[in-house]
């Protein structure tokens, strides 16, 4: 564990508290894994830890959190705590302190995430989240049901956690799992959708997708089950995907959605307006490619490029490179290739602007103006015309003047 972190356990510790670090700094340090966050807990009060580290931030007082700066890192020091009464199958905002760290850890919710470390690395394990972590599996603290019940993001994160570890899910957590599936409705849409995208953003998708499919957890979303199930491509190919939003494209073409769907579900989960159209556009680019690709043409992306500019077809390019990859490579023409051609990238890259345009005509402003710029551009692209501004004024004379058709 980071040295920084010890530090803050051994003040507490000096100070007559008992501190642990806990939940998942555990459970990744003892699976080899990165640790990205580190949790500590202590019987400590969030007041005594605010005079004990006078550099902190009281970010969750009234969970009993205080977050400390040591040296120049972050970590969330919580008050042992129970979490009282669970209304409306949600976590409630308000918590009891309590004495004991066992206590604490009972309240979590997989034996994987119930246990807590000392500043000598001795285990607190009261639930055999060691056996669990040993023998890859997930597995409710206490009766899975009531966990379910009290909490249902729980259904998700046990999903997302068998994801992320490549675990087993125990049979009765499953059980507990498909039973309570549908109080998913009762969760805020964007905690679903935070779990989802680290599930689908994940070392072992196939095992996601596999406890989804089989718990149907997503059923009080009808959409999002049915993405999951209907999953039929290869999973271990969302590796080779950067990023999270491509991955959720390649998933909704693998599994046959519109890009009407594909946008319902967006908006749905409440996407960013700006994650929401890159999806929708890039699942309408897709159906429009899928007929070439069905007859083995390649794509020209010269003119993808002039209708959508460069970096949505680089988008587009990522996805395809996933969906298609056992395609006839030496058949396909790169984007890049594509782009390296194209004497003229841009139409701001024309030697002429619309101003200069406006000049060679008497007419009114007007899309002629944009129209003309776009058939110089074509003319460019190619390299049957050169971009210099005189033979672009000369033959956007011919063209403004009908001489030549507009393609
Ligand atoms: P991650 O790698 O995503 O950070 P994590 O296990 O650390 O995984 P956090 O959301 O950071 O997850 O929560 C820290 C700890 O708090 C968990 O390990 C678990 O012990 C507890 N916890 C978090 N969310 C819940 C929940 N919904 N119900 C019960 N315990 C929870
Ligand atoms: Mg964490």
């Amino acid at each position: 564990m980071k040295e920084e972190a010890k530090k803050v356990l051994k003040k507490l510790e000096e100070h007559g508290y008992e501190a642990y670090f806990v939940g998942g700094c555990v459970r990744d340090w003892l699976l080899h894994r990165p640790v990205h966050d580190i949790d500590i807990c202590t019987n400590a009060h969030p007041g005594d830890i605010m005079k004990l580290f006078p550099d902190h931030i009281p970010t969750g007082l009234q969970h009993g959190t205080v977050t400390v700066k040591q040296d120049g890192y972050l970590f969330e020091v919580t008050t042992f705590r129970t979490e009282g009464v669970y209304e409306d199958f949600r976590r409630p905002s308000e918590v009891t302190y309590v004495n004991e760290v066992v206590e604490d850890l009972a309240r979590r919710d997989f034996t994987i995430n119930a246990m807590a470390m000392k500043y000598n690395k001795e285990l607190i394990d009261p639930f055999f989240g060691l056996e669990d972590v040993n023998d890859h599996v997930i597995r409710a603290v206490g009766d899975a049901s009531r966990r379910f019940q009290e909490d249902a993001l729980r259904l998700v994160r046990g999903v997302r956690f068998a994801s992320q570890l490549g675990f087993q899910i125990e049979d009765e957590t499953r059980k507990a799992m498909r039973d309570n599936a549908p109080l998913l409705i009762h969760i805020a849409v964007e905690r679903v959708r935070e779990e989802c995208n680290k599930l689908i953003d994940s070392r072992h998708p196939d095992k996601g997708f596999q406890f989804a499919k089989q718990t149907k957890i997503f059923q009080s979303i009808p959409l999002l089950q049915q993405l999951f199930d209907q999953s039929t491509m290869h999973l271990w190919r969302l590796q080779t995907v950067e990023s999270v939003i491509h991955k959720w494209v390649v998933l909704l073409f693998a599994a046959d959605f519109s890009w009407e769907q594909s946008r319902e579900l967006c908006r749905y989960l409440k996407m960013s307006r700006k994650e929401e159209e890159t999806i929708t556009f890039l699942m309408q680019q897709l159906m429009l490619l899928q007929p070439l690709w069905d007859q083995c043409q390649s794509i020209d992306w010269t003119r993808l490029i002039m209708k959508h500019g460069l970096e949505r077809c680089y988008d587009l390019e990522k996805v395809l490179d996933v969906l298609w990859w056992n395609d006839l490579s030496n058949k396909k023409i790169t984007l890049q290739a594509a782009s390296d051609k194209m004497a003229v990238k841009t139409l701001k890259e024309l030697a002429v602007d619309g101003s200069e345009i406006r000049k060679l005509s008497d007419q009114k402003q007007g899309p002629w103006i944009q129209q003309t710029l776009e058939y110089l551009w074509e003319r460019t692209v190619t390299g049957e015309l050169a971009n210099e501004s005189e033979a672009l004024l000369i033959a956007a004379k011919d063209f403004i003047h009908g001489e030549k058709e507009h393609p």
